[in-house]
């Protein structure tokens, strides 16, 4: 069970996140005297609800995080009952989902010394934000708070100060095709993955087990040549593009199943009821899924820029404005994206506006 012994380099609970060294640093450092709150903040996709996973299992083993043993494979498969993850209901955190972590975080350790309360979305929070800051300021005694923000409104700004705050930083290109190389990825492909990443180790991974993607980049290449001004092209171009952003998730879906059948697996082996934590869990993917898509949808619309932004380093003077108009739709729809619920509606819209200046 338990590792240590001379010449075993115990296994690390951080071995799924790349770079975050400093982070990292101040977690382990922390993690044998801990506070009641921390507060990770960064961008998605760097490998937040790892690091959290990392830190509940070096808070939560009997050896302080050795990595191997049955605490620990727990903790870091997101399976362990003292660790428990709270998810938004709604598009933002709302009350209740507040009032349950705080319920939650009253509740006794089931298993272990302590138990660690992963809260994700803290940036949502706004209206949940007096009902946090409550707990946090008069703490229950044997929880530790591990809170995931995107960034820190100024509403959240008090509840931030009450914990220990820990700068997660977007990773560069060349850690992220590093990172690539060391799961096998050839090198060239590394790069190309690690430039469409967009500074995320989840998405640069997903896409690295998807085999599309130079299709998909193609297609979306391919739009300002096939739309021919018809409303009847445009709508048949959206719902492709559509479909390519649905196929683009399949390698997520394929690692959600996985999710699930630990979660089932976890609950026959230590006769739990799964029920509501299977609820939990797939609100998560479902979640996930289209965060996903969207930055599949915002990886495709950079593509399409990059066409309309060739065409104008070589077009004649008289369709300069023409394809500057597209460009300029282009980069409305791609800051619409995050607020637009329906996707398919504002991708048809779009391409019916560079439709009038296709050729
Ligand atoms: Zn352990």
């Amino acid at each position: 069970m338990a590792t240590g012994g001379w010449g075993v380099t115990p296994a690390d609970v951080f071995s799924d996140v790349v770079g975050q060294e400093r982070a990292l640093a101040l977690l382990r450092a922390s993690a044998r005297r801990p506070v009641h709150a921390y507060l990770l903040v960064g961008p998605p996709g760097l490998g937040q609800r790892a690091i959290a996973r990392g830190f509940a299992a070096l808070l939560l083993c009997p050896d302080g995080g050795c990595g191997t043993c049955e605490v620990c494979r727990r903790v870091l498969s997101g399976v362990h009952p003292d660790l428990v993850e709270v998810e938004r209901e709604g598009a933002a955190l709302s009350v209740d989902d507040a009032s349950e972590a705080v319920r939650l975080a009253q509740r006794r350790p089931l298993e272990a010394a302590r138990q660690v309360l992963v809260m994700a979305d803290l940036h949502t929070a706004r209206l949940a934000a007096p009902v946090l800051l409550k707990t946090l300021e008069e703490p229950a005694g044997d929880t530790v708070f591990v809170l995931l923000a995107d960034f820190v409104p100024a509403e959240l700004a008090t509840v931030a100060s009450r914990c220990v705050r820990v700068e997660l930083a977007a990773l560069a290109p060349e850690v992220l095709a590093e990172a690539l190389c060391a799961q096998g990825v050839k090198a060239m492909r590394a790069e190309e993955l690690a430039r469409a990443a967009g500074g995320s180790i989840e998405r640069a991974r997903l896409i690295a087990s998807d085999s599309h993607l130079a299709e998909r980049r193609a297609l979306w290449r391919s739009v300002p040549a096939r739309l021919d001004g018809t409303g009847a092209t445009a709508a048949a171009l959206a719902s492709e593009l559509m479909e390519s952003a649905e196929q683009a998730t399949e390698p997520l879906r394929a690692r959600q199943a996985e999710e699930l059948a630990a979660l089932a697996e976890e609950a026959e082996t230590f006769g739990q009821r799964s029920a509501p934590r299977r609820k939990t869990l797939e609100d998560r993917q479902r979640r996930e899924e289209r965060r996903f898509r969207i930055d599949e949808l915002r990886a495709g619309l950079a593509v399409l820029a990059g066409a309309y932004g060739e065409r104008m380093a070589d077009a004649d003077p008289q369709r300069l404005s023409g394809w500057a108009t597209a460009l300029g739709a282009v980069e409305e729809a791609t800051r619409e994206l995050v607020r637009n619920p329906n996707e398919t509606l504002m991708l048809e819209a779009l391409l019916v506006r560079l439709s009038a200046v296709s050729g």
